[in-house]
């Protein structure tokens, strides 16, 4: 039997990608979408997907309770669109960023009856990416983290470098210190993360999402990149997602634990 999905967003950017992504997968199934600005519209129109849905204004409006629901919104949105999965035990699949940690303590008090993945990056690449970097950690003795997005971007620095620094100091807390001692440009040599570990933020036009991880230690440096070109990047974690998330129980943080890492 296929798992019935809805999408949160599903006129977005992202979530119009995962209408397409969902349709396009045997085991899924598209059953309802939501989006307060295409509301009444065929889903047709709106995501480019062939199957017979309108788009709902809000989940209070959908006529059928998917099994899980995918949620790329914006982050008070995507608040009362959790609300509404918990109270509804309806698994749910998050791509929208910027939860506090008293939200994730809020859901995780929430979500009994249903489970919840708030994942801040659904590219498998970049999942790796992290636990490279994190693995090598402990090996080098100087570590800088460069994220390179589109010009479009608003925050710096960006989840996925901030998470990639926590969890490269959480390996290693032995980091060489800094020898700057005058800077003739302010922010030349970024901002310090976590255990002091140098992040740079790149804004390029053209580019998607993109980061490199350097480290370095006697005669040898290594680098770990990871480069998404497109949306569709993050659509194989998002479809495993759907398919998992019914096996993970609770609220979990991060697509690491769906992939066995
Ligand atoms: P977007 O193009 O602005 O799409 C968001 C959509 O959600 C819009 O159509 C918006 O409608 C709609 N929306 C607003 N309130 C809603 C509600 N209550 N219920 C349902 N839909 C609602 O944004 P995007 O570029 O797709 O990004 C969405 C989120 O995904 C962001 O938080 C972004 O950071 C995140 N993201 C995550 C990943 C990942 O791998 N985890 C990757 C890329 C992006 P209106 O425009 O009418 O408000």
């Amino acid at each position: 039997m296929a798992v019935t999905v809805g999408v949160f967003g599903a006129a977005g950017r992202m979530g119009a990608t995962v209408c397409r992504a969902v349709a396009d997968d045997p085991d899924l199934e598209l059953v309802a979408a939501v989006d307060p600005g295409a509301a009444g519209q065929p889903l047709r129109d709106v995501a480019g997907v062939d199957v017979a849905v309108e788009v709902a204004g809000r989940a209070e409006h959908l006529d059928a309770t998917p099994d899980v629901m995918i949620d790329f919104t914006h982050l008070e949105a995507a608040r009362h669109n959790l609300d509404w999965c918990a109270e509804h035990g309806v698994h749910a699949v998050v791509g929208t960023t910027g939860f506090t940690d008293e939200d994730l303590d809020r859901f995780r008090s929430t979500f009994t009856r249903s489970n919840c993945l708030i994942a801040p990056n659904f590219a498998i690449g970049a999942i790796l990416m992290m636990r490279f970097a994190e693995l090598a950690a402990p090996w080098f003795d100087t570590a800088e983290v460069i994220e390179l997005h589109h010009d479009a971007k608003v925050d710096a620095p960006s989840g996925t470098a901030m998470r990639t620094t926590e969890r490269m100091a959480a390996a290693s807390a032995d980091w060489a210190p800094d020898p700057t001692t005058t800077h003739t440009v302010e922010g030349a040599r970024g901002g310090a993360g976590p255990a002091g570990i140098r992040v740079h933020a790149v804004r390029m036009r053209g580019m998607v999402a993109h980061q490199e991880v350097l480290l370095g230690t006697t005669g040898q440096t290594l680098s770990i990149r990871h480069d998404s070109y497109d949306r569709s990047s993050f659509m194989p974690g998002v479809v495993l997602a759907a398919k998992r998330v019914a096996d993970h129980p609770g609220v979990t943080v991060g697509l690491d634990a769906y992939l066995d890492l």
